[in-house]
């Protein structure tokens, strides 16, 4: 007889491992216990060796769906002659001292599994229409976890007393819901009610019903989720989607959609087999897809842009929204919050803030803890792999390995912000927070910084953030790394790009890398706004801006992002072509033009930039396709959409020597001379970008031999620019890295600040 313990640390917790870990050793006849610790799961096991050996295989190979285990440590013990195998419940003994960065990884929110469904929907089920069943496979996680182990005292499920018939699920090891800790029926667990401003309120499938009547009706919906609130209407009605945007301070924006099935997706969209991976993932995330032009649904959810998300109903009370009398072809499933404030997380906060925008409210009593929104993830590549844009819902806490051994906190950029914290091979992303910009997102971040310190039980021992001193995320690494003691490390915004690429893909620095950073702007190292960047990374850790686009001033700064014809006039002035009112310029009134032509001339408030999203704007002006933006990077989106068959690309020039300037006077020449055109000035620009990275691709494969070219920034969300640029350095023999855990925007600055500091940390 032989006795051993293991600790098996990962994502191990909430995903029906401990009821896995029981069955195995009762098939294999062994004794000895199971539990969840501070650190993951813990197992003592007796038996022969050849039982034990089978044992430790099947942990590792047949482990449920959801887990991941990310290692298992084995010492022997001394045989005690026990009989049977128990689940013991979690205990004090081996969790470790606070701070001392506990391995328990806290699961992401499932959807509800298919099991769960059929019981939904199935009369006899004693949880037919019942909203918040789950099981071992599926339901709240994160969401609603407060302290680890993850386990229901832990959990805001605590609220409520199992009856009897839940509590004998949960404690039988041969039940689908044995140890599900947020168990519950419609006798003992959360109930849905309904509130407006008019009537009484109402409770449980009357709740629902009054829900769905109100969408019938063209009615605006506020629905409490997983990880926040929702606003709904009905996607195929016109006045309805409009009196949304009028609501919710939105004009143009598209909205998300959510669905019942895949089928419902394709009357849409055009979906391809890895979309419908996606769409169907564990994590049910918002895919980006291309839009049908048959489309059943009111053209005010996407108006003038190619693609729009849609996900499938993934909570059990989605399901019902679709399930109870009219079955909606697609419901608009919008982030409950106002414009530029956090998703709203109870149901006070959303009365308030939500109550002239939703005509009702559709609420329950489970509490969300932690926040998370909807993630959006796209397909990148011909039968390629997934791409997250936002990172959140389903994906978040769950770890992204990455090569860095200390405990860094990276506080992200100001813009679709992520804070990240590192430990031992892995860094932890926060939710997506959205743009850090008012007090109220800035606590919102503050908030969700102390719970993730607190669940994952970490001390950071160095800290890195933005080179921008005017983020609320840099001030509040700074205070933080005050307040400790600990180094401050500022890290350029498309350095830490690259540097995402880099940490994600796990570069080993055995050779030197291209990174390409093209996004709106952030801050360089001479104080210009950069965006429009390439930078040689040496394995000594060096790294060197090799080329950049040529600066050329930006009235106004920040303003210039809607704004958008002020660039376009900047690079016209920068031509000498100040007075040519082409394009969408024609639609500007003289007195404003003049106006900033003047602040263009005296200097004033006009940082110089290199920014790759502000040239891409000026190009859909040059366009025509509008002098102005509802929200940033809306004119890129649309010179992508208008992109025509034209293949020819502008004239790339580019100065000799590193760093190189790309010139802009020959592109935007000839822009003008195809001014009016937006289907072949747009892709003859996308011809020009792809073109000029490859240009610039192969000087530095023959200065500085790199083979490998890293492409990041928000820019790369465009597809045709990515597709494009992907062929053409394919086709010359470069490999490519894209990001693909997290986004090419600033939501993925934080990991690759991480990552930055770590490498600095070591070399200094
Ligand atoms: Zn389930
Ligand atoms: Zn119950
Ligand atoms: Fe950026």
């Amino acid at each position: 007889m032989i006795r051993r313990h293991l600790t098996v640390t990962g994502t191990v917790q909430g995903v029906g491992f401990r009821p896995f870990v029981y069955g195995q050793a009762t098939r294999h006849g062994l004794s000895g216990w199971v539990l969840n610790n501070g650190d993951g799961v813990e197992i003592e096991a007796e038996g022969d060796a050849g039982a034990l050996e089978r044992f430790a295989q099947a942990l590792r190979h047949e482990c449920p769906a959801l887990a991941r285990i990310a290692g298992i440590s084995v010492c022997e013990r001394v045989p005690r002659g026990e009989r049977g195998f128990r689940i013991l419940a979690s205990s004090g003994t081996g969790v470790p001292a606070r701070g001392s960065g506990g391995r328990a990884a806290i699961p992401p929110d499932v959807a509800m599994c298919a099991k769960c469904e059929r019981e939904l929907l199935d009369p006899a089920d004693r949880r037919h229409r019942y909203p918040f069943i789950n099981c071992t496979q599926c339901g709240p996680r994160f969401t609603i976890v407060e302290e680890v182990p993850y386990d229901r005292p832990n959990t805001t499920m605590r609220a409520f007393a199992m009856c009897e018939r839940c509590a004998a699920e949960y404690c039988d090891p041969a039940n689908r819901r044995f140890h599900a800790e947020p168990i519950a029926c419609p006798v003992c667990g959360p109930t849905l009610s309904w509130r407006d401003a008019a009537g009484r309120p109402l409770h449980g499938e009357a709740a629902l019903q009054r829900a769905v009547q109100l969408l019938t009706a063209g009615g605006i919906l506020a629905l409490k989720g997983l990880g926040g609130f929702h606003i709904a209407c009905d996607a195929t009605n016109a006045e309805a989607v409009r009196r949304l945007r009028v609501r919710k301070d939105r004009p143009a924006k598209p909205f998300a959609l959510m669905v019942r099935s895949v089928a419902d997706v394709e009357r849409c969209a055009h979906v391809s087999e890895d979309e419908r991976r996606t769409l169907d993932a564990p994590q049910r995330p918002i895919v980006l897809v291309r839009k049908r032009a048959e489309a059943p649904l009111a053209a005010e959810v996407a108006p003038g842009v190619p693609d729009f998300g849609v996900m499938l109903a993934y909570t059990p009370l989605h399901v019902l929204l679709f399930e109870t009398g009219v079955r909606f072809p697609a419901l608009v499933m919008t982030s409950g919050n106002r414009r530029d404030e956090p998703l709203a997380g109870t149901n006070a906060e959303a009365q308030e803030r939500l109550a002239d925008i939703a005509d009702g409210f559709l609420l329950h009593d489970r509490e969300i803890h932690n926040r998370a929104d909807d993630s959006i993830v796209r397909a990148v590549g011909n039968g390629c792999v997934a791409q997250v844009i936002r990172r959140a819902r389903g994906f978040v806490p769950e770890a992204i390995p990455a090569d860095v051994e200390q405990c860094v906190f990276a506080a992200g950029a100001e813009l679709k912000s992520t804070f990240a914290l590192s430990r031992r091979g892995e860094a932890v992303l926060s939710p997506y927070l959205g743009d850090l910009d008012d007090e109220r997102t800035l606590s919102f971040y503050a908030e969700t910084f102390e719970k993730y310190l607190r669940l994952l039980d970490l001390r950071p021992e160095a800290v890195a953030c933005d080179l921008h001193p005017d983020y609320l995320s840099a001030r509040f690494a700074e205070d933080y790394a005050r307040r400790d003691g600990l180094t401050l490390h500022r890290v350029q915004h498309h350095e830490a790009h690259v540097g995402s690429i880099l940490a994600e893909h796990r570069w080993q620095s055995k050779e030197p890398v291209l990174g390409v950073a093209f996004d709106g702007t952030g801050l360089g190292s001479d104080g210009a706004l950069w965006g429009g960047e390439f930078f040689v990374f040496q394995p000594s850790g060096a790294i060197r801006r090799v080329a950049h686009l040529q600066y050329f001033p930006l009235p106004g700064g920040d303003v210039a992002a809607r704004e958008v014809w002020r660039a376009a006039l900047s690079l016209l002035c920068h031509c000498g072509m100040a007075d040519r009112a082409v394009g969408s310029m024609a639609e500007v009134p003289e007195e404003q033009r003049a106006a900033v032509r003047w602040i263009i001339e005296s200097g004033a408030n006009c940082p110089p930039t290199s920014s790759m999203g502000r040239l891409f704007d000026a190009a859909a002006v040059l366009a025509g396709l509008g002098p102005a933006a509802d929200y940033e990077a809306e004119a890129a989106m649309r010179l992508e959409a208008a992109c025509g068959e034209e293949t020819a690309p502008y004239p790339c020039a580019l100065t000799e020597g590193w760093p190189a300037d790309v010139l802009l006077e020959p592109l935007v020449r000839e822009m003008v001379a195809d001014a009016g055109q937006p289907a072949r000035l747009a892709a003859r620009f996308h011809a020009w970008a792809a073109e000029m990275i490859v240009r610039i691709a192969e000087r530095a494969r023959q200065e500085e031999g790199t083979r490998v070219v890293g492409l990041s920034g928000g820019v790369f969300q465009n597809r045709v620019l990515t597709e494009l640029t992907r062929e053409k350095l394919g086709a010359r023999g470069f490999s490519v890295l894209l990001n693909h855990l997290v986004p090419p925007n600033d939501g993925g600055i934080s990991l690759g600040q991480v990552w930055l500091a770590a490498r600095t940390r070591k070399v200094g």
